[in-house]
């Protein structure tokens, strides 16, 4: 990792190799050159003393071959002889007691000067001083001693000079090692160098410059294969991360940022060429559920197979992405509003034939929300926001396809304002209840009435559950809601409890009341004080909201069967569960949902569906309840197919109380059949 290395001061290569040879040669070279010097003196010295003492030899020699004769001045000619050689500086006989013969031109070195060398240099006179042993007579005089005094400037001369050119050449040859080392270093740190600075480039992110390099050096070269390797992984990772980060792992389709890119790319085209393009919202209907009662598994399939058909209907210049769990978002460029509207419903088209999943046959409905640029919105924020308000818009309206519209912003303001006056229209009594009442077909009596709410707005008028229940719920207020609305109608509906017997009355249990732990305690004490026996209340929950946590559905629902209080499932057929698994609970009744009985004849493809679902009902020990009963004929093949009960427009609308009393009171099935 970068700066995680070791903080210590650091030197580089170059000045290693260079310091180390560097104290590697002060040490040595001086060696060295004492060493040969050394040598050269000893033998030049060992040299001299040789020619040295041959010279005197032959001196003796002569001098002494004269024998008897022995002439002082011959002695003297003989002598100066030897120091017209150059060679000899100093020549002299003596003898025991102190007498010297000498020739005059060496007198410039006196007797007295003779002090006997041992090695040349010693006592610093330049001349080596040798005696020898002699035995000459002259003169009556027996010279005992032959002393000499040779020039030792040859020697020394030769030295100084043998000591200049070492030191030259050992100069030069440390300067050439140290230029050599230099460059070789060079050689080797250069391309270390190269790589260095273009490891720091691809730390700070420059990862598209290949690693090329010149060089001899075999383990600096493998350095360069490996770092041009690991580039390339981290190019390939890069792109692999940046690739998930702006995909969705699920379906591979773009994500939400990708999608905002898309966006942003497809303004700034279409505002170049001065063209328009469409950004379309897809939510998938009741995909929850699914996702609830068949598990994730299932979903996730879904949204595969989603994900694959949304794709085939597109361009490939076009864009499919998922932007949420059931939300996917198309950006159709070069398109005006009519063509693009024509292309979401096709989108939509895409997935109406029903999905195979696991052995379930699935039906995915959807809404799609279509906003345009530039008309709509000018940033993909907008556009993203607006496509959604027009797909709020779709499922509210219950179409298909929604394109965005100012007047939309309003409806969406309304929800706002309305969710706010909610809490305060409930606890001031503007909701209310109205009741429908519904008919056993084989007694022909009526047998109960459901209760649904209505909200009396002082400024809009009477608004429907269809609209405030979400809202309530998304309030938090459903439960209040609940208790309220059956709290002002539980005293009149007990009138009714007493007058016809068997009568039942239902309400309406909101998935998110099922989780309300006080809502079956708060019901009781209603009951309790009116009288109202807690066997003829109803609650009629849908299976959806069984299936959201089916564990504790049954627990809950357990609790309300232990008081007595019957349940009915409501909207049946629109989920996703079987009767089988809804056998687990403690269910009294099956409501078939209105849109298997609204239009319902014997050729219709809901008949089988109808037929099948009350035998298997009544062999679970289940009553059945069809509502949406609009026409006579449903009535009378609901009656044929066993259905125990009915409610609908045919028999009556919701009604406030009075006219519920009223109409129960004039009732007389041969007015129906
Ligand atoms: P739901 O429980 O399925 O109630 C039946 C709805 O179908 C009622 O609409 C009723 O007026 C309508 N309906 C009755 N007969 C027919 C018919 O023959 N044909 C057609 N097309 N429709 C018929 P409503 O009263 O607008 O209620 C709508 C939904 O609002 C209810 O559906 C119910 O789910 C919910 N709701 C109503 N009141 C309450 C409540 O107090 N609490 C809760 N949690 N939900 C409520
Ligand atoms: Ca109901
Ligand atoms: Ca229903």
């Amino acid at each position: 990792m970068v700066g995680q290395a070791d903080k210590r001061k650091s030197f580089s290569m170059t000045s290693h190799v260079m310091l180390g040879v560097l104290l590697i040669h002060l040490v040595l070279l001086p060696i060295l050159y004492t060493t040969i010097i050394n040598i050269y003196e000893k033998n030049s010295e060992e040299q001299f003393i040789g020619h040295v003492r041959e010279i005197t030899g032959m001196l003796v020699d002569v001098i002494s071959a004269e024998e008897e004769i022995i002439d002082a001045n011959k002695t003297i000619l003989l002598m100066e002889y030897a120091l017209l050689s150059g060679e000899v500086l100093y020549i002299e006989l003596s003898d025991d007691y102190d007498v010297h013969l000498t020739p005059k031109d060496s007198m410039s070195i006196l007797p007295d000067d003779f002090i006997e060398d041992d090695h040349i240099g010693h006592h610093d006179d330049g001349i080596y001083f040798i005696s020898v042993p002699a035995n000459i007579q002259i003169g009556g005089i027996a010279f005992t001693t032959f002393k000499l005094g040779f020039d030792e400037a040859v020697v020394t001369e030769r030295l100084a000079l043998v000591k200049k050119s070492s030191l030259a050449i050992l100069g030069m040859y440390f300067v050439s090692i140290m230029v050599l080392l230099g460059y070789f270093t060079n050689v080797i740190t250069k391309p270390l160098r190269t790589l260095r600075e273009w490891s720091r480039a691809v730390a700070e992110g420059e990862t598209t410059t290949e690693v090329t390099l010149a060089t001899r050096i075999s383990e600096v070269k493998n350095l360069a294969v490996d770092l041009e390797d690991m580039r390339l992984s981290l190019v390939d990772l890069a792109e692999r991360m940046h690739y998930k980060a702006m995909h969705d792992e699920l379906t591979g389709l773009p994500n939400r940022s990708l999608n905002d890119d898309r966006i942003s790319g497809a303004i700034m085209r279409a505002g170049r060429e001065d063209d328009s393009f469409a950004v379309c919202l897809l939510d998938l209907d009741r995909f929850k559920d699914i996702n609830d009662t068949l598990g994730h598994g299932v979903g996730d399939e879904v949204l595969r197979i989603v994900a694959e058909r949304l794709n085939s209907g597109i361009r490939d210049t076009d864009t499919i992405a998922r932007i949420g769990g059931d939300e996917f978002c198309a950006i159709i460029e070069g398109v005006e509003r009519v063509v693009a509207e024509k292309l979401a419903i096709k989108l939509a088209g895409l997935l109406e034939p029903p999905f195979q999943v696991n052995g379930h046959t699935l039906q995915v409905g959807t809404s799609i929300g279509i906003a345009m640029y530039p008309e709509d919105g000018a940033t993909p924020e907008l556009l993203i926001q607006h496509a959604d308000v027009a797909m709020y818009e779709a499922k509210y309206q219950g179409l298909k396809v929604a394109s965005y519209h100012e007047d939309m912003d309003k409806h969406r303001f309304e929800d706002l304002q309305l969710s706010v006056e909610m809490r305060e229209g409930i606890r001031s009594g503007q909701f209310e209840a109205v009741f429908q009442p519904k008919v056993d077909l084989r007694t022909g009596h009526p047998c109960g009435c459901e209760l649904l709410t209505r909200w009396k707005h002082p400024r809009i008028g009477v608004i429907s559950p269809d609209k405030f229940i979400p809202l309530a719920e998304r309030e938090n207020l459903i439960g209040e809601m609940t208790k309220l609305v059956f709290d002002k109608a539980a005293a009149q509906l007990k009138q009714l409890l007493d007058v016809h017997e068997d009568f039942q009355v239902s309400i309406n249990v909101s998935p998110l009341n099922l989780l309300d732990a006080s809502l079956l305690d708060d019901l009781e004490i209603i009951m309790q004080d009116c009288g109202f026996d807690a066997t003829r209340l109803v609650i009629e929950v849908t299976e959806n909201a069984i299936m959201t946590n089916p564990l504790r559905s049954a627990r809950v629902l357990q609790k309300f069967a232990d008081a007595g209080i019957r349940i009915s499932v409501d909207d049946f057929g629109t989920g996703y569960s079987s009767l089988a698994y809804l056998q687990k609970f403690p269910i009294n009744e099956l409501k078939i949902d209105k849109s298997f009985i609204i239009g319902l004849h014997k050729d219709s493809q809901n008949y089988p569906i109808v037929n099948a679902t009350i035998a298997m009902a009544h062999d679970l020990g289940m009553s059945v309840i069809a509502e949406g009963v609009e026409e006579i004929q449903v009535m009378e093949l609901l009656d044929k197919l066993k259905c125990n009960r009915i409610q609908g427009y045919y028999l009556s609308e919701p009604l406030h109380f009075p006219e519920l009393k009223e109409w129960l009171n004039n009732f007389d099935i041969s007015d129906y059949r």
